[in-house]
């Protein structure tokens, strides 16, 4: 029976919980969106992974209410809301409104709020959220495109995004444990307040609080709250939390990336010597069928070890690309491309794939027609191995590490096999 049903405002942020969740001891599956069928495997916790970030107020609360009606159908005992450790929003939202709909939606009158995450340097101080030794808005999350991020403290933030009260419970608090988080939240229920912003400076405070909130059907938090959760539903941390089916199959990595460290790991994976190819955007766009000649390429070489198809540049070649044929173009010529290699490789029989790249991650999901995803061992901080049922498998599973911009080593690409060697 499931546990613990988290709704997440974005793909990256959903995995970032899921893995934290799984080193936490819960058996994890993480979601993209609303799923139409019920859960395929068992879990402790379902992550669904939602895009309700920066979307109208009124979509994101529609959407999150539909993974909440999703989530107590397979029987979830309590809610976790995610959103990001830098508290990403609008004036209007989306956290306030989200966090309302759910309270309403539950029928509670209390729920807590800290996006601490002291592991990425992310601390909450008398209701203040600092970024490694700055405030929120010293840290150049005040110039975000989508979500400027100007004033630090939370409970002004979050009041000025809600009808519900915000309060705070302070690290004086907090530092003295469970019981005397359980104590402040009685208190602060009784003075009306609704949602309270709780500091965290450590690992050991965000267990404390875990602790303090097995009673609450709602928390709302980063993922570094994770780490308190599991606990409280009688899970330890444990390797098997992580296990996933044998890796069988052929391997192969796709990158349309172009982070600095997708670059070090591309050039890192090409000087092991096993087969590399590079797309060339210009091609694509001159019509060339390059998915075909990538595809008829790999087949033959794929029996010995992996290979890397990628469209990986640096910035003067991308630019050059980009004032061609303009940067969303590129941008999605480039992953429909890699998308369609992909789903190519997968029917070649690829039953262990890499790959790199945000929107490059999201397209090759799509394409391959993967609506869930066990989460299993870490690669490196942030990206595990996951087990999916890929459509484009004929259902058959494949083992999938979907690695977004600078994350993981130079030798990522060859690592991550080993890890599933093993
Ligand atoms: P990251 O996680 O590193 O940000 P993403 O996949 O999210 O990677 O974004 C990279 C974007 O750059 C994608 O839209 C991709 O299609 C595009 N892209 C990849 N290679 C090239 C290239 N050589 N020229 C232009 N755009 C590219």
């Amino acid at each position: 029976m499931l546990k613990l049903g988290a709704i997440a405002d974005d793909f990256t942020g959903a995995t970032d919980l899921a893995n934290n969740l799984v080193r936490a001891g819960m058996r994890v599956v993480q979601t993209i969106g609303v799923p139409t069928e019920p859960l395929a495997t068992q879990a402790d916790a379902v992550v669904v992974a939602l895009k309700s970030r920066t979307i109208e107020p009124w979509a994101a609360v529609e959407q999150s209410l539909k993974a909440l009606e999703w989530l107590q159908g397979q029987g979830a005992r309590q809610i976790y809301f995610k959103y990001c450790s830098t508290f990403d929003s609008t004036e209007r939202g989306n956290i306030g409104p989200i966090t309302e709909a759910l309270m309403d939606a539950l029928g509670t009158d209390f729920t807590i709020a800290t996006p601490a995450f002291p592991d990425n340097k992310r601390t909450v101080f008398k209701g203040y959220l600092f970024v490694g030794d700055v405030l929120l808005n010293e840290s150049g999350m005040q110039h975000h495109p989508l979500t400027p991020m100007t004033d630090p403290n939370l409970v002004r933030v979050l009041q000025r995004q809600t009808r519900r009260k915000v309060g705070l419970i302070d690290h004086s608090v907090v530092a003295r444990g469970a019981e005397a988080v359980r104590e402040r939240i009685a208190i602060l229920r009784a003075e009306g307040v609704n949602i309270a912003v709780v500091d965290a400076l450590s690992n050991e405070d965000l267990i404390g609080i875990g602790a303090a909130l097995n009673n609450l059907p709602l928390v709302t938090a980063g993922s570094g709250l994770a780490i308190g959760m599991p606990a409280n539903f009688g899970i330890k941390p444990s390797s098997r939390a992580s296990e996933l089916p044998l890796a069988e199959g052929l391997q192969a990595v796709v990158s349309g990336s172009c982070s600095l460290a997708t670059n070090r790991q591309v050039l890192a994976f090409i000087k092991t010597g096993r087969p590399a190819m590079a797309i060339d955007p210009l091609r694509i766009a001159s019509g060339f069928d390059v998915s075909s000649e990538v595809l008829a390429w790999a087949e033959p070489l794929m029996a010995d070890g992996p290979v890397l198809v990628y469209s990986t540049a640096e910035s003067d070649a991308i630019q050059a690309v980009q004032s061609r044929l303009g940067v969303e173009k590129a941008g999605a010529m480039v992953e429909r491309t890699i998308a369609a290699i992909a789903r190519g490789l997968v029917q070649r029989g690829v039953r262990q794939l890499v790959v790199a790249g945000g929107e490059t991650s999201g397209a090759c999901v799509h394409e391959l027609g993967v609506t869930q995803m066990r989460i299993g061992p870490q690669i490196d901080p942030g990206v595990p191995w996951t087990h999916v049922q890929a459509e484009a498998a004929e259902g058959k599973g494949v083992h999938m590490a979907l690695k977004s911009g600078n994350f993981g080593t130079d030798d990522f690409f060859t690592k991550a096999f080993q890890l599933l060697e093993r």
